[in-house]
């Protein structure tokens, strides 16, 4: 018999470098190299600072200290999400000409007025966002093609209903998180028209994750609860881009004395500033409960 030589599993840890690593990191970053080593897997690290307003050289360098540290070790090279946009245009084309995405000209302040002006409470998120208003979606094709042609800044977004149809059959994903686990329904409609390219980064969060997942081989995602209802989105995107769809570990999220969850800005969780104050890396898996 011939043996067929299955893949390893491939799991990811995907900081973003827009300020210092917390303990939630932490806690993701043990998770994702314990389960790798338990699944004879591989772990990769990946940096998604598709904001490069808000990503830097030094968060970066930040991360890769922190990691060092903490004795997690990641294959080489690292994926650099800025080093990649010409890969997620390119999906995005792919969806612009199918019908799928629209050009979105609403300013953040366009929606806010929208949603202010609106009699009856605006549908939200499941982040508590407003969905984006129906204007830009509703466009003649010839308004909209007059209004790129006269330079107009935008965003594009996913016309989330009419991907749905396209779709035709209901979503799911693997689950064995913290949260609900087994087959999960991914209602990905609440989400209403996410963004799939910004305004001022020529991606998204939702579009360069199912991008970088599927080209990097990822099988397992292990990652905050924060991101479990995003989840969803990232299905529809999968099944539109023909990209398989990995395993999901949602886990628990490090929350502060007042059950916030930790922030880039809550300082005296800062891997860096314990690490300073002399916490040893043992210490920081006994903080987490590992
Ligand atoms: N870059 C995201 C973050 O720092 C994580 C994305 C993911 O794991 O899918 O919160």
């Amino acid at each position: 018999m011939i043996a067929i030589p299955r893949q390893k599993p491939v799991f990811r840890f995907a900081p973003s470098p827009n300020g210092p690593l917390h303990l939630g990191h932490a806690l993701s970053a043990f998770l994702n190299r314990d389960m790798a080593q338990a699944a004879g897997g591989r772990l990769l690290l990946r940096i998604e600072d598709i904001d490069l307003t808000r990503c830097t050289p030094e968060f970066e360098q930040g991360i890769y200290t922190d990691l060092e540290w903490l004795g997690i070790a990641w294959e080489t090279p690292v994926r650099r999400q800025s080093d990649h946009f010409a890969e997620y245009q390119a999906a995005l084309t792919t969806l612009i000409d199918r019908g799928l995405a629209y050009p979105a000209f609403l300013t953040r302040g366009e929606v806010k007025a929208r949603v202010a002006a609106a009699g009856d409470p605006w549908p939200r998120d499941p982040d508590g966002s407003p969905l984006y208003p129906p204007d830009d979606r509703e466009r003649s094709e010839h308004e909209r093609q007059a209004m790129l042609a006269s330079g107009i800044r935008h965003a594009w977004r996913l016309d989330m209903m009419k991907a749905l149809d396209f779709i035709g059959e209901p979503l799911f994903w693997e689950e064995s998180g913290d949260g609900e686990t087994g087959r999960i329904a991914a209602d990905a409609a609440r989400w209403g028209d996410v963004i799939l390219s910004r305004s001022d980064a020529p991606s998204s969060y939702h579009l360069s994750v199912v991008i970088d997942d599927a080209l990097q081989g990822v099988s397992h995602v292990v990652r905050g609860l924060d991101l479990y209802h995003a989840t969803a989105v990232h299905r529809v995107l999968q099944t539109l881009l023909d990209l398989p769809a990995p395993i999901h570990h949602h886990h628990r999220l490090i929350t502060d004395a007042d059950g916030r969850k930790l922030s880039k800005s809550n300082g005296d969780t800062g891997l860096a500033d314990l690490r300073a104050g002399g916490v040893t890396a043992d210490d920081i898996r006994h903080l987490l409960g590992l």
